[in-house]
């Protein structure tokens, strides 16, 4: 932690920090409110940009958050970070695909054939080893980054803000800032304190999962990577999915995800009963876990879409999950982290060097854009569309690399026709696949 005794008249530690009365006073160009993938993104582009920087984080590190699936398009935002070495150096699993299975039909993406030229590879990681690695790198560019300190309060003057943090110890630091971006994830610091908060288009879904030993790794349906560690979706009622994560500890993550109707609410049920009675609707999954220990046990949380009315405003921009959680379906959430992290740093230093910034086209729509992209396609998995052209009787390859480019993450590429129409391309072909079924049972 950085701060500095209350006796000291003043000192400077890269950021100039001057004490007034009891309360530190600390002034940068960009304050980034937490240590998440949005916010370690930001805050590295940010102090390769030249701009003083300082990341507050509540937590200490490492720190469990959900989400260890991630897509190939934040690749792109770990090599400008600077943080593949080191992302590299740890060994975390691959990811090269995915696998989706329901009943016994198998729909397998690999993301080496998707239409969209990119990343082909990307990572399945325990967030809390995973985002430590990332805040480690801002820590050594030499970024300030005060972990067990919480903001309290943000008070704006045009585009200056002054932003209230608690520290571990209970003193506190106001911080001035030419500019802030508020990455804190399901803490929402902005949308709370701005009144913000937008509930999301999708109904209420409840999720459970833990982590587990994995000793009986054994399925071979890989094409890369070591065997028995394809991340894998299986489908038990069209409104009620399950994942398998592996990781490359040697340990798993195991989640169950649907419309809260289908979990049993009874509050003094053992979670790990419910966890137990769903893994065993998927025969494969209860014998590969049946034996095995828990390593996190079964946490739920529910009701975590969530939307934000904007996302920018005057010295600020909203990224990563503080702006809008659709689903987990499709992995999306650390993908639109590090997009948001990534863009609106860059344009915040473009913001603070002179230059104009349509923060509303060349962020917020931005972002929409590729937001509604993934909320076409989680609105088709849960209405049974998306699940029709997954699991196709006829596999058609043209199609199938375009679904894919899209499950890569690569949503803002209008070349692609499922990205283009994504309103309107699902639906269409989920009705023609159904008719081609119908005729061949006919
Ligand atoms: P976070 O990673 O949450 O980081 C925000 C940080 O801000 C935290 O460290 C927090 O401690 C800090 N903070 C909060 N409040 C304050 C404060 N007042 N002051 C200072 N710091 C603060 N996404 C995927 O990509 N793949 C998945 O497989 C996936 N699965 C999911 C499954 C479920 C059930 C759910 C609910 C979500 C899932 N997600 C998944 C979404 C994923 O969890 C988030 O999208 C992702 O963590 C967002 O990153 P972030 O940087 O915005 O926020």
């Amino acid at each position: 932690m950085l701060y500095v005794s209350s006796e000291k008249k003043s000192i400077k530690y890269l950021n100039k920090k001057i004490n007034k009365g009891n309360t530190m006073e600390t002034s940068c160009d960009i304050l980034v409110i937490g240590a998440g993938p949005a916010g370690t993104i930001a805050a590295s582009m940010a102090h390769q940009a030249g701009k003083k920087v300082i990341v507050v984080e509540k937590t200490t590190f490492p720190r469990f958050v959900i989400g260890e699936s991630l897509l190939p398009t934040s690749m792109h935002h770990f090599e400008a970070a600077g943080f593949l070495n080191a992302l590299e150096d740890f060994d975390f699993e691959k990811k090269y695909g995915a696998l989706f299975i329901r009943d016994e039909e198998v729909a397998l993406f690999d993301f080496s054939q998707k239409f969209t030229k990119g990343w082909d590879w990307t990572y399945q990681a325990p967030r809390a080893d995973f985002d430590k690695v990332m805040a480690d790198e801002v820590v050594k560019m030499g970024v300030p980054l005060h972990y067990n300190t919480e903001v309290t309060s943000v008070e704006f003057n045009g585009t200056d803000s002054v932003t209230t943090i608690k520290h571990g110890d209970g003193k506190e630091e106001k911080i001035h800032a030419k500019f802030l971006i508020d990455a804190s994830g399901y803490g929402r610091v902005l949308p709370r304190f701005l009144g913000l908060d937008k509930p999301s288009t999708f109904p209420p879904k409840m999720a459970t999962f833990a982590h587990m030993t994995d000793t009986h790794r054994y399925d071979p349906r890989v094409e890369h990577g070591r065997p028995g560690v394809q991340i894998t979706f299986y489908v038990i009622e069209q409104e009620l999915w399950l994942w398998v994560i592996p990781f490359s500890n040697g340990n798993t993550s195991i989640g169950i995800v649907g419309d809260p109707k289908y979990f049993d609410q009874d509050p003094n049920k053992d979670p790990k009963e419910i966890f137990a009675k769903y893994m065993a609707l998927r025969p494969e999954v209860i014998e590969r876990f049946a034996d095995q220990e828990y390593i996190m046990e079964p946490r739920s949380i529910t009701n975590y879409a969530i939307s934000t009315l904007k996302m920018h405003g005057e010295g600020f921009a909203i990224a990563g999950n503080a702006t809008e959680f659709l689903d987990p379906v499709f992995s999306s959430g650390v993908g639109f982290a590090t997009e948001s992290g990534y863009k609106s740093a860059l344009l915040a230093v473009k913001q603070l060097n002179g230059e104009k910034v349509d923060w509303e086209e060349e962020y917020e729509q931005h972002m929409r854009r590729g937001i509604n992209v993934f909320r076409s396609y989680i609105a088709g998995w849960y209405n049974g569309d998306l699940q029709e052209i997954f699991f196709a009787p006829n596999e058609n390859p043209e199609i199938k690399e375009k679904v894919c480019a899209v499950l890569a993450g690569y949503v803002w590429d209008t070349e692609n026709p499922f990205v283009k129409k994504h309103e309107t391309a699902l639906k269409t072909l989920a009705n023609v696949i159904r008719l081609e079924r119908k005729h061949a049972e006919s």
